[in-house]
């Protein structure tokens, strides 16, 4: 089982008091983008055996969504953070680069 802190409030719970929305940091496209883009938007998601920056909203508490970074494979939590940012910030990417040396996910490493 997964446990979560939340950044907003700084609960720190199991899984079952957070609701995941999916993967973080997406692009997105709106009309007057190409079929491409918009295609990939949709439907298009990362699905990496190791590092994953996801979506999680604190449902059972404050409520606010926020970001966290994780491990597919062990579940380890590497940290969470704000989701009003367009990237993780690079503490965290530096505390994965010290467990994970060669990690990468999209755009970052
Ligand atoms: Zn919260």
């Amino acid at each position: 089982m997964l446990v979560l802190t939340c950044p907003c409030c700084n609960v720190t719970a199991e899984e079952t008091e957070f609701h995941a929305g999916g993967e973080a940091h997406l692009k997105r496209f709106g009309p007057g983008s190409d079929n491409a883009d918009f295609e990939n938007y949709l439907f298009m998601r990362q699905n990496p055996k190791g590092v994953h920056f996801e979506r999680w909203r604190h449902n059972n508490g404050c409520g606010k969504w926020f970001h966290a970074a994780r491990c597919t494979m062990t579940l380890e939590v590497f940290g969470t953070y704000s989701a009003q940012t367009y990237e993780p910030p690079k503490a965290l990417c530096d505390a994965i680069s010290a467990k994970r040396p060669g990690w990468s996910w999209g755009a970052f490493s």
